[in-house]
């Protein structure tokens, strides 16, 4: 395989062809520094040495009637996480303020669902409102589910920027994650989000079962939709739900799939996302000459490594964080954004699985 010609063709924004996709999927594991040179070329030509650090609220967490097989919120999961129905503004503005502190640039305002109420993107309205107010330079990402008719046009209004909504798996694919909803029904609402205004942020997880083919057709679809950000999970098999117990991914795995996603998508956003730690390891820091873009800290119902080894990481990197490169940080403190999580709780509080 020609890495350099990969590498070169995609740092001129053109995508790589799904044989030279699946190629990548393919590589030998001493090969793994000539895949991750080849996507670290259009990383570098796009986002120079940046990193956007994205930090996510959990508004409303569990009991959630989708079946998603792979969700410790979904029906039936006994997964042992937070479950609670909406922090309120004050809460939620104050655990924002933690990642802003501490170098974020975007905020993603996440609740678990089918889709929200009107009244409920109400409530997503005036929290972006509230941390828009105080920060107007950050931006927010909304994620709750399926959008109805106007809905993301409230969003925008209210200074939301984008609207997260993960195909999750290829279409042909689908129907072995989930079965209260289709891929069609996920495409539907990323188009919806894009039409409202929204930038449209879609990703997936790596790790479900599926095929090279799978991965490379998600990267396409991707492609098609013109997802600015591509948030890249690497599955976390929580106790509780049918995927327990599935852990088929490498740390070069992890890396094929995340330097092939960049190669077919090189001017978008691509974020190393869930399952970092668990199945990157040590290797993290490779994964950030392909990937611009991580969440701080802790994720939805799971914990990530502590902030500041999130930021000591950009910086032994030789990478700054985008938009904060002068700024003091702090580090966020767990401790008070687990309080603040709980306080808006009011039920079953139990640890992080
Ligand atoms: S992924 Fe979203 S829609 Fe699916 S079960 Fe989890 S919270 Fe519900």
């Amino acid at each position: 395989m020609q890495f350099a010609d990969l590498g070169l063709r995609a740092s001129r924004g053109e995508s790589i062809s799904p044989e030279e996709a699946l190629a990548i999927l393919a590589t030998a594991d001493d090969q793994i520094l000539d895949v991750v040179t080849a996507a670290s070329k259009p990383r570098f030509a796009f986002f120079g040495n940046r990193v956007r650090v994205n930090f996510l609220v959990n508004l409303k967490s569990g009991r959630c009637p989708e079946d998603c097989f792979y969700c410790s919120q979904r029906l039936g999961s006994s997964a042992g996480i937070l479950k609670y129905s909406w922090l309120s503004t004050e809460d939620a503005v104050a655990v924002a303020r933690t990642g802003i502190a501490a170098g974020a640039q975007r905020v993603c305002l996440v609740a678990s669902g089918t889709g929200p109420s009107n009244r409920e993107v109400g409530k997503i309205a005036e929290v972006s409102r509230a941390i828009k107010a105080e920060h107007p330079g950050v931006e927010i990402c909304a994620c709750a589910g399926f959008l109805k008719d106007g809905q993301g046009e409230v969003l925008v209004d209210s200074g939301v920027d984008a609207y997260n909504h993960n195909l999750n798996a290829a279409s042909s694919h689908y129907p072995q994650i989930c079965t209260t909803h289709s891929y069609a029904d996920r495409v539907d609402t990323v188009e919806r989000a894009k039409d409202s205004g929204l930038s449209p942020c879609s990703g997936f997880i790596a790790g479900m079962g599926e095929s090279h083919e799978q991965l490379v057709e998600l990267a396409f679809a991707l492609r098609e939709l013109g997802a600015d950000s591509i948030p890249v999970n690497f599955l976390l098999p929580f106790d509780g739900t049918p995927m327990k117990g599935t852990n088929h991914l490498t740390a070069h795995d992890c890396l094929r799939v995340l330097a092939m996603v960049r190669l077919v998508n090189p001017r978008s956003e691509i974020r190393i996302a869930a399952g970092r730690e668990l199945h990157l390891r040590s290797m993290q820091v490779l994964g950030l000459h392909i990937a611009n873009s991580i969440f701080l800290g802790d994720y939805l119902t799971s914990e990530g490594q502590p902030g500041q080894a999130d930021i000591d990481m950009i910086a032994d990197a030789g990478m700054v964080i985008e938009g904060a490169e002068h700024a003091p940080r702090a580090t966020p403190d767990k401790t008070d954004e687990v309080a603040l999580r709980r306080r808006g709780a009011g039920t079953q509080v139990q640890a992080n699985a």
